[in-house]
């Protein structure tokens, strides 16, 4: 008799306790964007930090930890989403660049989460080709997705088309979905993914008129000629003067007589100009409107060599700056709905962005770099009773880390293979004393748009080692006394004991990670044939 009363209390609170942690389990919206560099959040104090551009991300920050350490293992957009899902690099995936297919058949986390019984949803940017799987939930933009009027896919893979500007659209779909599931009482992961602020840089009409008498302050490189740096930087094509275009990239009207099929050229990006095709006349009457005096003012003045180099800076940056504000604004509306709806207590949020980006600095525009514009990601978590209001964190995370952190809060078991390391430790403060202290780095997207070499690397808290397998060339960088890396001290001694410990280093990451990419250098004839024989 005392057994089975023993057996019946202890059924009992196992059902109990199982059923209040099931409904205790935190729930997680993940906002994020793309290509929104750390340099443009407010609470990064970046470069434009004086003109206050994400308060609501700023907010989002005090109230949780922003981690400063933050970097992306593939700075590039599709396979950055790759790995945030799979929790493995790049050459595991299969994703190591755009243009792959995702293997949608592979373990993500978002199937184990609909597996432990959490609601799951993707809305917004997916870009990995295949359509989503592990979703109870999903509509997403094609492709890149277009800023104005966009097209969707939905669930039924059916394409079609809905009025207004992206950034309000996907958050729209992000709140109605958060209405409908908090009435299942289940625990939920919402990815509300964002276009903006990708190139074409095109900002909802209300944002227009944003920064446009203040002067923004320039990067210090924005006039880098890459004295030190490996030949690739010289051979790039992402330039603000030589490749960012006045009509495609800054919304100059095109002449009557343009020819679309005279200019060619791979950094070339006509998705906007398409876009504004699709515009209904009252947006692109507005639109037009807004930019007269300013584009009347542009052809008056003249501008050439480094002035016009500047003047397409202050528009290119403002333009992206206000597509910020767009995505900045879709935060402030979902952590309102979680305080409207009374789940701001139990929902995790993170902020975060596939990768960096440069905004002028090394005089460039675009990412796929191993530098730290472009390999650095925002990463603000606010998990309230769990992360300290306003702290910041140093430990070196990537985005490899997502997903047993998404796993690890929902209580669940990180499969051994993913490769990343939950950061639900460093969430609560206590960072285990075995963190890594060296990340790694493979890009592969060449020859391809920008013509950016693949390179491997590692990174330390204070040095980075990068090679440029295919040209056979490295560099080497201090981050502590030059943070812009601008001194490449490779060729002024390759054999030195700290190239020397990172070239081990990197090595034992690529065994690590079972990165077996062929590294050999290229023939001399391969190399010329993308350099236009220079
Ligand atoms: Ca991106």
């Amino acid at each position: 008799m005392r057994h089975c009363v023993v057996i019946l209390f202890l059924t009992v609170s196992w059902f109990l306790n199982g059923n209040l942690l099931a409904e205790d389990r935190p729930n997680i919206v993940f906002i994020f964007s793309d290509d929104h560099a750390n340099h443009a959040i407010g609470a990064y104090e970046g470069l434009f930090a004086s003109v206050n551009p994400t308060p609501n991300i700023d907010a989002l920050a005090a109230r949780g930890m922003l981690f400063e350490n933050s970097f992306c293992s593939n700075s590039i957009c599709g396979p950055s989403r790759a790995v945030i899902l799979t929790g493995l690099h790049s050459h595991k995936n299969g994703f190591r660049k755009n243009g792959d297919n995702f293997d949608g058949s592979q373990l993500t986390f978002p199937k184990l989460l609909q597996k432990a019984g959490y609601r799951t949803a993707m809305i917004g940017k997916w870009h990995l080709i295949t359509n989503p799987q592990g979703f109870d939930y999903w509509d997403i933009l094609p492709g890149q997705g277009a800023y104005y009027n966009p097209m969707f896919i939905s669930q039924d893979n059916k394409k079609y088309r809905v009025e207004g500007h992206c950034t309000d659209i996907v958050t729209d779909k992000a709140i109605a979905w958060l209405d409908k599931t908090k009435t299942t009482g289940k625990p939920f992961v919402l990815m509300c993914q964002h276009k903006a602020p990708h190139r074409t840089w095109m900002p909802a009409i209300r944002h227009l008129d944003l920064y446009a008498d203040v002067e923004l302050p320039e990067p210090e490189t924005l006039f880098d000629e890459w004295e030190d740096n490996a030949s690739g930087a010289k051979f790039q094509q992402m330039e603000i003067d030589r490749h960012m275009h006045l009509n495609f990239d800054l919304h100059l009207p095109l002449p009557a007589d343009y020819d679309a099929k005279a200019e060619k050229g791979q950094s070339l990006d006509k998705s906007g100009w398409r876009n504004k095709k699709n515009m209904n006349a009252a947006q692109l009457a507005q639109w037009d409107a807004k930019w007269k005096d300013r584009n009347e003012a542009f052809y008056a003045a003249n501008l050439e060599g480094k002035d016009l180099v500047r003047w397409k800076f202050q528009r290119y940056v403002k333009n992206y700056l206000r597509c910020v504000k767009g995505v900045d604004e879709s935060v402030g509306r979902i952590t309102d709905w979680l305080n409207e709806n009374g789940m701001a207590d139990n929902t995790v949020v993170i902020y975060a962005s596939d990768q960096g980006f440069y905004l002028g600095d090394h005089g460039w525009y675009d990412k796929r770099w191993m530098y730290d514009e472009s390999m650095m990601m925002p990463l603000i978590v606010s998990w309230p009773g769990v992360t300290k209001p306003g702290s910041v964190n140093d430990d070196l995370v990537q985005n490899l880390d997502y997903a047993p952190t998404f796993l690890d809060i929902a209580g669940v078991k990180p499969p051994a293979t993913m490769q990343g390391r939950s950061l639900v430790p460093l969430l609560e403060g206590k960072t285990p004393p075995d963190w890594r202290e060296s990340l790694y780095y493979h890009y592969y997207g060449y020859p391809a748009v920008h013509m950016v070499p693949r390179h491997c690397g590692v990174r330390t808290k204070n040095h980075k080692l990068m090679n440029f397998y295919q040209f056979g060339e490295w560099e080497f960088y201090d981050l502590k006394s030059d943070p812009d890396e601008i001194q490449n001290l490779y060729n002024k001694d390759p054999q030195s004991p700290q190239i020397e410990e990172l070239k081990k280093e990197l090595v034992r990451l690529q065994d690590l990670y079972q990165d077996e990419t062929d590294l050999k250098e290229k023939p001399e004839d391969w190399k010329q044939q993308f350099r236009g024989g220079q």
